[in-house]
Formats: C-alpha cells, sequence, structure tokens
C-alpha cells in the first residue's frame, strides 16, 4: 500500500494498492482490445463523449480542484482555473477531429489523397506539477483521433487521473479506451515504454528520464514525444513597461510554487535599471499570499514532497537578495527567494530548480540578452519586455525556445502550440498540433485510367 500525501499538512488523504507490470500489462491488453471498436465510432459520436466528458468535469469541477489541491499543494484558485482548462481541452479537440484534414496531391494518372490514421494503444506518462492538465492534454488529442491509452500518472499525484478515468466511463466513453495505472516510473513506465502493443509514448517530466525513454522506445521504434525541462529566461530592456514587467514576474517563477517547467527562473536585465527593477521585483513578491492551499486568497502553498523541498534549497546557500516567509511546522514549505545578482554560469542559473527560486541576471545590450538566453540547454518558454516593438520581435525570433510571449509572462493556450527546443524536448501539445502527434499521415494513391 503507499499513502499518498498533502503536502501542506503531509497527511495520508489516500492509501492505494500500486499497480506493478502485470497489472500495466492487462491495461494495455484492455487498450489494445478497445481500439477497434473505438477506431470505428463515428466522428461525431466520438465528438458527443468528449463533450459530455467535458460536461462531467464541469460538473465535477469544485470536487476535482479540492482533489487536485490536497494532493499537490496547490493553491485551490490555481486548481479551480486548472480544472476549467481540462473541460476546455476536452470541448476544443471535441471540435477539432472533423477539422483535422488530409490532403489531396496533384499527380499524374490518378488522384492522391491522405488520411490520418490513428496510432493505436498510446502510452502517457505525466509529471506530479500539473497532473490533470498534462493528462488532458494528452487524453484530448489521442481520443479524438481515435487511439486508445494507458495514462501513468505520478504515483505520487494520481488522484485527479482517477477521478477522470472514471468521470470518462460516466461519459460512457467505452471501458478499455481510457486506462489508468498507477505505479513507479521505474517499474511500470518502463513496462510501458517498452511494451510491443504500445505504438506511441507521449512524456512530460523531466529532460533525465526523458532521455531513458528515447533510450527504451528504440526497441520497438515507438513514436515518441517528450515535454521536458526548462530554464527559460525572462528578458526585461530598460525601455520596458518596467511596472508590468516586474508585476508579472513574481508570479511567472514563484506560480505552483516554482514547480512550472515554463518558470521563467532567469531573468535577464538591462544594467541601466537593474537595481530599479530588483527594488521593484522585491516589492511585488511581498505581495504574493503564501499559506494554506485551501484558504482563497493564497497564491504559493508548499512544495509537493519533502525531497523536492531539499533539492530546492540546496540551490540557495549564499546570502538572499531578498527571502520571503513561509509556514513553520508541518508541511513541505519553502519562502519566495530572489537571488541577484547572479552570473549565468552559477548552478542556480543553469539548472531546473523546479522551486520558487530566481536568479536575476544583467546583461548590456540586445547581443548579450540573446547570447544568455540561449546559453542553456533547455529551450521551453520565456519572454521579451521592451516598447520597441521591432527589436522585442527581433530579440524573440532570435531566442531558441518553443514559446514565447512580448510583454507578457503567459506560455500555454488551449489553442496555440506548446512544446519545447533543444533539451526541452520534442513534439507540440496543445492546439491543431497536438493531432500530429496522435495520427500516422497515410497515402494513398488510386489509379483512373480507363
Ligand atoms: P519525472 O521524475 O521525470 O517523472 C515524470 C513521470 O515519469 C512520472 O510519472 C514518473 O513516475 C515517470 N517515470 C519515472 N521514471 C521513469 C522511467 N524510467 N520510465 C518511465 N517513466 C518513468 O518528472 P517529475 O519529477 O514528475 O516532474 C518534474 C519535471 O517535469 C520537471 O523537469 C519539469 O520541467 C517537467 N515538466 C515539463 C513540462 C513540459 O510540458 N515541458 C510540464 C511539466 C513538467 P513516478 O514519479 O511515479 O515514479
Ligand atoms: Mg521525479
Amino acid at each position: 500500500m503507499k499513502s499518498v500525501i498533502n503536502p501542506a499538512t503531509e497527511e495520508a488523504i489516500e492509501e492505494l494498492e500500486l499497480a506493478g507490470p502485470e497489472e500495466l500489462n492487462a491495461a494495455v491488453e484492455a487498450a489494445k482490445t478497445a481500439w477497434p471498436k473505438w477506431r470505428d465510432v463515428s466522428i461525431s459520436d466520438r465528438a458527443r463523449l468528449l463533450r459530455r466528458l467535458a460536461g462531467l468535469i464541469e460538473d465535477d469541477a469544485e470536487h476535482l480542484a479540492r482533489l487536485e489541491t490536497r494532493n499537490v499543494g496547490k493553491p485551490i484558485s490555481d486548481s479551480r482555473a486548472e480544472v476549467a482548462m481540462v473541460a476546455d481541452v476536452f470541448h476544443f479537440y471535441a471540435g477539432a477531429i472533423d477539422k483535422h484534414y488530409g490532403e489531396t496531391i496533384p499527380v499524374e494518372g490518378g488522384v492522391d489523397f491522405t488520411f490520418r490514421e490513428p496510432l493505436g494503444v498510446v502510452g502517457l506518462i505525466t509529471p506530479w506539477n500539473f497532473p490533470m492538465n498534462i493528462a488532458s492534454w494528452k487524453l484530448g488529442p489521442a481520443l479524438a483521433c481515435g487511439n486508445t491509452v494507458v495514462l501513468k500518472p505520478a504515483e505520487i499525484t494520481p488522484l485527479t487521473a482517477m477521478r477522470l478515468a472514471g468521470l470518462a466511463l460516466e461519459a460512457e466513453i467505452p471501458e478499455g479506451v481510457l486506462n489508468v495505472v498507477v505505479g513507479p516510473g521505474s517499474v511500470v513506465g518502463k513496462t510501458l515504454v517498452e511494451h510491443p502493443d504500445v505504438a506511441k509514448i507521449a512524456f512530460t517530466g523531466s529532460t533525465e528520464v526523458g532521455r531513458s525513454i528515447m533510450k527504451g522506445a528504440a526497441g520497438t521504434i515507438k513514436r515518441v514525444t517528450l515535454e521536458l525541462g526548462g530554464k527559460s529566461a525572462n528578458v526585461v530592456f530598460a525601455d520596458a513597461d518596467l511596472d508590468k514587467a516586474a508585476g508579472s514576474a513574481p508570479i511567472a517563477v514563484f506560480g505552483n510554487a516554482g514547480q512550472d517547467c515554463c518558470a521563467r527562473s532567469r531573468i535577464l536585465v538591462e544594467t541601466s535599471v537593474f537595481d530599479t527593477f530588483v527594488d521593484r521585483l522585491i516589492n511585488e513578491t511581498k505581495k504574493i499570499t503564501v499559506g494554506d492551499p485551501e484558504s482563497e486568497s493564497t497564491q504559493m502553498g508548499p512544495l509537493v514532497s519533502a525531497q523536492q523541498r531539499d533539492t530546492v534549497a540546496s540551490y540557495v546557500d549564499g546570502e538572499a537578495a531578498w527571502q520571503g516567509e513561509a509556514p513553520s511546522g508541518r508541511g513541505y514549505w519553502f519562502p519566495p527567494t530572489i537571488l541577484a545578482p547572479v552570473s549565468n554560469d552559477d548552478r542556480v542559473a543553469r539548472e531546473e530548480v523546479f522551486g520558487p527560486v530566481v536568479a536575476v541576471i544583467p546583461f548590456h545590450d540586445e547581443a548579450e540578452a540573446i547570447e544568455l538566453a540561449n546559453d542553456t540547454p533547455y529551450g521551453l518558454s520565456g519572454s521579451v519586455w521592451s516598447k520597441d516593438g521591432a527589436k522585442a520581435l527581433r530579440v524573440t525570433r532570435r531566442i531558441d525556445s518553443g514559446v514565447i510571449s512580448i510583454n507578457s509572462n503567459t506560455s500555454v493556450r488551449v489553442s496555440t502550440p506548446f512544446g519545447g527546443f533543444k533539451q526541452s524536448g520534442f513534439g507540440r501539445e496543445l492546439g491543431m498540433h497536438a493531432l500530429d502527434g496522435y495520427s500516422e499521415v497515410k497515402n494513398v494513391y488510386m489509379s483512373t485510367e480507363a
């Protein structure tokens, strides 16, 4: 038995029997059996079932949000927004299925056209930081395309994924189409990755595990998409609206207690405004309410585990420019921490901290801003702040990152592609792009010769 822990109280909220390879194999078998039937469900019926699931998620929203908050420690207002996005994701893919077109291609002697065929059984492996959201980003397009799935959530935060599987059955999505298996990644995750009946693995998690998944998938030439770590730059030029840039910078890194792959954990600031910016950043960060995630006003809760807290603490050895407060006593708390000035060569600027620690790094000019932003193995997200639109766009085009915003610190939208460059992974989730990752292109030539 495994206890599922509330990170704000360290109390067990549920006891679970963990699955092993046998249960995983049974889930793959169920998905394999269900696949031909699900593939053949008409497009309008598939869309109707996904819409029904979205509706049940909306009806269950408060319960799902509470469950996510208790399991992950994230503020209840964040969990509510995340549930709303989960429902939107299913609505989006219900509406997208019949817009994922093939092509007709001019050829001689006949007609040539393409189909988008489902892959079959798809394995989904998700992390603990946004358990429900990230599961939906994979489930929506995978199911819409006509695949069946085996979802392996992170073993410490499995509760909302389990609930989603129950809601899918309630929506009358046939048994075997959406299977959830809760067990350790190194055992059931690995078995899923190597399984000969699984056509693809869609993974979100650390770059280190992503690397092992690529290797494990090689044996069966599985398709793989990887959403991995990040060390995103928030580039602030002297001519930016500093109130706006500093106003949104704290939540862009301390949101979800910094456990966000898109966290803008390196703030690059032009030297002429460096001190002013750091002062404003400190003032704005002071406004973040840290505490009980179930309280309506909380903006930052605890970290997910004691292990995560220890990892984060290891990045703060010297003196911080500013460190806030966090509750003492039970719970895996760590206060928001601002380190400044930091060199881009320091460990805290190179590695993904995945906690509420930000490194503020000075730069002199446009060229150096681009160089520093790109001086990282990652390329997931980021921002550029300047009132000079041409400069902002010029710099944005030169930053090697899959997702970037100008004069904004947002990253994710239901209808726009999300994914990484470099060691942040490959493949895109969300938007119409995600459908490409859950289908194969089949080209058909038909002779029209008499
Ligand atoms: P993780 O340690 O890589 O684990 C991710 C998932 O992989 C979990 O379900 C884990 O299972 C499973 N796993 C572990 N070892 C495995 C193996 N050998 N084979 C197959 N599966 C295995 O990541 P995490 O600690 O949960 O999450 C934090 C990381 O996720 C950060 O690096 C963050 O940047 C990244 N992330 C990326 C994105 C993105 O979209 N790019 C979004 C969110 C998070 P168990 O934990 O149950 O063992
Ligand atoms: Mg991990």
